[in-house]
């Protein structure tokens, strides 16, 4: 498909709003009018009359042409109402080309709860935001609801922070194999095993570095976040050592959650667990992904459910009383009623945390050829099942607390954190809401640094890849510094 713009500078919004109706497809976008060339096309031109703004959009599509056009005062089309107003046009004549409707209207965002934040702060009631999102942006009713429910949970979290609180995400980028929809690990994982020694000692190195930025600059740790990868993968003295230095060197005193994400159940042992409960860590992962062990084999994820189980009650019967199970809706194989299936099992387990993920298909995974037939195809049985998870997590008083959508999603659909009363993960709510800065040490890991005062934010990147980050790792250091003078510039 090819989206033409004409007049309009400002490209992203109707890009990723086009992109939305044709998954598996590629959208080109061009400022050449080849309306007589092209058997399909979506045409948006932008021009002003006298004291009005003109948009006109035009698309056609499986033969058939579609057009809109819309007349709006000129002193009141900044790029916020051009975008909108775009995006109203392309989402009524896409959605009739198309028969797709996608969930969350013409919003395109990656944090629509950010809105409803924004909202309230303006002083919109939660009707008025409601009949924003469903009237004018043509969110359903159930994405609507979603958002503002996650909204009032995050809201008390976020309220905990302070001007200088910070946390902190330790990544550890190996897993026993590859998953087959995975785009995290793309290089051999045999070869990365030899890394970890030399890989665990230097990111020892940039802790004790980064300790000594937060006590300079007089930050207070809120949160600790293993992630990865899969930080069970390595040893359990490896990972004791890890939280040893963070423990020697890190004031813990303020600290609110220490989470290790465990993530696949065949890398988890009672002696782990039994470590990190004496330890201190505050909360775990344990993701099945899914109950089917066909599907299991399907996505090349190499555990079973028994496994997934008994890593289950293995965490419980070390102590651990915050465990997540991590689940993803439209994996291939799956369909909707062994989907229902896993829902139920994971509910009767009563994990304290369930994050429900829509399918990501990355341009680095195995199935980013999946092509527009494989989206099409799944589009029904994908919404079916977060229709019925978010019913019955409902019923079953599991609570949304934190919401993002990612891109090349099926169905552009979203991921929830959902959890019992009380039982948020602080950590997910603080990066997905940008609350306070997050500084990642690792490889892959990317602070994220937040202006205490005011919204601005900029990004210190560490090498992606193992070899790299342990090859440049003096370079990884001196990027470090930039925290120091990302806080000291602005205090
Ligand atoms: S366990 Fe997670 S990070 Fe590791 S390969 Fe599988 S999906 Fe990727």
């Amino acid at each position: 498909m090819i989206l033409i713009i004409n007049g309009y500078s400002s490209k992203y919004e109707l890009e990723s709003l086009s992109n939305m109706f044709f998954q598996g497809a590629r959208v080109t976008v061009t400022d050449e009018d080849k309306r007589a060339t092209e058997a399909e096309y979506i045409f948006a031109s932008f021009s002003q009359e006298g004291e009005e703004a003109c948009f006109f959009v035009e698309v056609r599509c499986k033969g058939e042409t579609r057009a809109l056009s819309q007349r709006e005062p000129w002193e009141s089309a900044d790029q916020s109402r051009c975008d909108h107003v775009f995006g109203q046009l392309l989402y009524r004549l896409l959605s009739a080309a198309t028969g797709i409707a996608p969930a969350w209207g013409i919003l395109t965002g990656v944090r629509p709860v950010k809105l409803i934040h924004r909202f309230r702060r303006e002083g919109l009631s939660d009707p008025e935001i409601r009949r924003f999102l469903t009237q004018e942006c043509y969110a359903a009713e159930e994405k609507a609801d979603l958002a503002l429910r996650t909204a009032d949970r995050e809201e008390a979290i976020v309220a905990l922070s302070r001007p200088d609180s910070v946390s902190l995400y330790v990544s550890i980028p190996f897993c026993p194999s590859r998953c087959r929809y995975c785009s995290f690990v793309s290089h051999a994982i045999e070869k990365a095993w030899k890394l970890i020694p030399d890989y665990l000692l230097l990111l020892r190195r940039e802790l004790e570095e980064t300790a000594g930025i937060v006590k300079q600059l007089g930050l207070r740790l809120e949160t600790v976040y293993f992630g990865g990868g899969t930080p069970t993968s390595i040893t359990a003295p490896q990972l004791e050592g890890l939280i040893d230095t963070i423990e020697k060197n890190f004031d813990l005193s303020s600290l609110r959650e220490y989470t290790v994400e465990a993530g696949r159940p065949d890398t988890i042992t009672p002696e782990k667990l039994q470590m990190l409960r004496r330890r201190g860590v505050t909360r775990i992962s344990i993701n099945p992904q899914t109950l089917n062990d066909s599907v299991l084999e399907e996505i090349g994820r190499r555990h079973t459910t028994a496994q997934t189980l008994e890593a289950y009650a293995m965490a419980r019967a070390a102590g651990h009383d915050n465990i997540n199970m991590d689940l993803i809706a439209g994996l291939p194989g799956d369909d909707l009623e062994s989907f229902c299936r896993t829902i139920e099992g994971v509910i009767g387990l009563a994990p304290d945390n369930i994050t429900l993920h829509t399918l990501s298909v990355k341009r680095s995974s195995d199935l980013r050829d999946a092509g527009e037939d494989f989206y099409r195809r799944e589009h029904v049985r994908v919404t079916g099942m977060l229709s019925y998870a978010t019913r019955r997590l409902r019923e079953e008083d599991y609570l949304p607390y934190y919401l993002y959508r990612q891109k090349n999603t099926m169905d552009n659909l979203e991921n929830v954190g959902y959890c019992r009363a009380g039982k948020e993960g602080y950590y997910n709510v603080y990066i997905m809401d940008e609350t306070h800065s997050i500084l990642a040490v690792g490889a892959g890991g990317v602070s994220k640094l937040k202006e205490p005062a005011g919204n601005r934010i900029e990004r210190i990147f560490n090498y992606k890849y193992p070899y790299e980050y342990i090859s440049r790792f003096e370079t990884v250091l001196e990027r470090k510094k930039g925290v120091e003078a990302f806080y000291t510039q602005k205090r």
